[in-house]
């Protein structure tokens, strides 16, 4: 044993290299930050941020014997982003040969929650019936698409989706079950919501069908009545009612006219944007249908909207020359089955109604090919093609550019013994602007407003060449 043992049995030496070690660990701390540069960061040592978050430098300070040295700060490292992992930004001071250098270290981590489509708003289901989970997608910042690792625990209560993205983030969303019926039944007319009589004819109601999403049967109460010999407007309400009281009504106007008077306005040589557009605003608003006889010329959206907001797509040609339209037989044809076409891509409706540019009493088809009228309009009916001419021209094709004067030449040969087949352009300004007094006119006076149909009877001119 060598050395001699205090009290407690450590030796004197060892107290003594104890002592001396801890005196030197104190002189490396005092001079280490006393001597030094010192760099000091703002800010966490370790930060987390979120996958595809931008990186913010906090900043950071240094001074060197009491003074600010923070503009001889370097630093280096950078932070991607883009890449879940750990990164190192070293900032390092030089003051001679004394030099400092710390780290921070900052981790990419995913950190958000996947993303359910749905809320938490309370289901609910048809009573008597099984819950049934939901068409849930889910997303995540990360992983994408997660909708494959939903899970669903449907209960007699609540249901409940959850999914966990690859980093253990988790997403759970539960909705309470209510059992109880809260959607109306939808009724859906057959035939047309307005329909016009003559006085006299007789009304025959066309139906409904109605629809539940819990009941198979629902009440449908029918009321209203018709006067077919008197004058008037009349509605005929259909009110739906399901098993859980929730309650729809539809209602049909039919309109008793005293007049066999009816307006088809037609309008060639269209679709175009300024003129087309104004047309079917102003048709929308005073309730009136009416027929396009539609070129390749115009945009897609106007054939679109006169399709569907009720209008009849009819058929004028493609191109509207007449040297290419009237060279032959086959070139005829060829240029109305290209419109038909376009009218078929953009609406899914295939039109079988047509008119012959210039008509089909047109005789300047004349220099292109003798007799092609006379064969083309048989023909066009073979193949089950209706062409409809006109009694009464706006004469917008070239007599007159003034509103007025459209007005005048089409109320002055209405006539209400017959169907007044109305040639207009939906490509002119004047048509455009005598319209809304047109339709006004025919209104007061008892003339209903229809659109062609592959019913409604032709209007032809005689041929002519
Ligand atoms: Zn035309």
């Amino acid at each position: 044993m060598g050395g001699r043992m205090s009290k407690f049995g450590i030796s004197k030496k060892f107290l003594l290299w104890s002592f001396l070690l801890v005196l030197f660990f104190l002189g490396v701390v005092v001079i280490d930050k006393y001597f030094f540069p010192q760099i000091d960061l703002n800010g966490e040592e370790t930060i987390t941020i979120n996958y595809k978050e931008d990186y913010k430098e906090k900043g950071y300070t240094a001074s060197f014997l009491g003074k600010d040295v923070t503009d001889d700060v370097s630093v280096t490292g950078k932070v991607n982003s883009n890449k879940l992992g750990e990164y190192e930004i070293t900032y390092s001071v030089k003051k001679g040969i004394l030099k400092k250098q710390i780290k921070r270290y900052v981790h990419v981590n995913d950190i958000e929650k996947p993303k359910l489509n749905i809320d938490s708003k309370d289901m609910y289901v048809c009573p008597g019936k099984e819950p049934k989970k939901e068409d849930v997608k889910a997303s995540d910042n990360y992983d994408g698409d997660l909708t494959k690792k939903i899970k669903v625990k449907v209960g007699k209560e609540k249901i409940t989706y959850s999914v966990e993205d690859s980093s253990g983030n988790k997403k759970e969303i539960t909705k309470k079950i209510v059992y109880k019926d809260i959607e109306k039944p939808n009724i859906t007319l057959n035939g047309e919501q307005e329909i016009n009589l003559l006085l006299g004819e007789e009304f025959k109601d066309p139906g409904y069908s109605v629809k539940d999403n819990c009941d198979k049967k629902v009440e449908v109460k029918v009321d209203g009545k018709v006067e077919s010999s008197k004058e008037g407007t009349y509605e005929i309400s259909y009110i739906a009612t399901d098993s859980s009281k929730n309650t729809t009504k539809v209602i049909r106007k039919v309109n008793v006219f005293n007049n066999k008077g009816i307006i088809y306005l037609t309008f060639d040589d269209g679709p175009n944007d300024g003129t087309t557009n104004v047309i079917l605003d102003i048709l929308k608003e005073e309730g009136v249908k009416a027929t396009f006889f539609v070129t390749c010329k115009g945009p897609d959206e106007l054939i679109k909207r006169e399709y569907d907001e009720g209008h009849t797509v009819a058929l004028h040609t493609a191109t509207h020359d007449y040297a290419i339209v009237y060279r032959s037989d086959e070139s005829y044809f060829n240029d109305l089955i290209t419109v038909q076409n376009r009218v078929k891509n953009i609406t899914g409706y295939e039109s079988k109604i047509i008119r012959f540019p210039g008509g089909s009493s047109n005789t300047i088809s004349r220099r292109y090919s003798e007799g092609i009228m006379s064969r083309v309009t048989q023909e066009a009916l073979n193949r089950g093609f209706k062409y409809y001419d006109w009694n009464i021209s706006s004469g917008d094709a070239g007599n007159t550019t003034d509103p007025n004067v459209v007005y005048s030449n089409v109320v002055n040969n209405l006539r209400t013994d017959r169907a007044n087949m109305v040639l207009m352009h939906d490509i002119k300004t004047y048509t455009r602007d005598a319209l809304r007094n047109i339709i006004r006119y025919g209104k007061n006076n008892g003339y209903r407003f229809e659109k062609i149909t592959m019913d409604t009877e032709m209007v032809t001119q005689k041929v002519n060449n």
